[in-house]
């Protein structure tokens, strides 16, 4: 029997990490396929441990950046400021999760608002 707060949190995920890569990298299909696979890898995390609900959107945006890093672009998504590194995920584990730059140390969006 599907569980409707497993499929919440996962579809509020894949609308913030959507948003994200649209306008980062155009949707492209390399996109929508590390989004999928990232969304599947954490359903059944999620399934275990419904509390963690509210950290899934910061993860499956690092399970993305992990998979476009080896597959496609290493430097995902571009900081806007410096334009030669990537932003990252803090925190690793937590709700409100931003996207950051490393070098400033300043949050540059919060997941779903780049
Ligand atoms: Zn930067």
């Amino acid at each position: 029997m599907p569980d409707d707060s497993t499929t919440q949190a996962i579809d509020t995920a894949a609308r913030m990490l959507r948003n994200d890569l649209e306008r980062t990298c155009g949707a492209s299909p390399a996109a929508a396929v590390a989004l999928e696979t990232a969304l599947a890898g954490r359903r059944a995390w999620v399934d275990a441990w419904p509390e963690g609900a509210e950290h899934v959107p910061g993860l499956v945006a690092q399970d993305v950046q992990e998979i476009i890093h080896a597959s496609v672009d290493d430097r995902w998504p571009m900081c806007p400021e410096h334009l030669d590194h990537p932003l990252f995920i803090e925190p690793d584990l937590g709700p409100d999760a931003f996207w950051v730059c490393d070098r400033s140390g300043l949050p540059v969006a919060p997941v779903g608002g780049l």
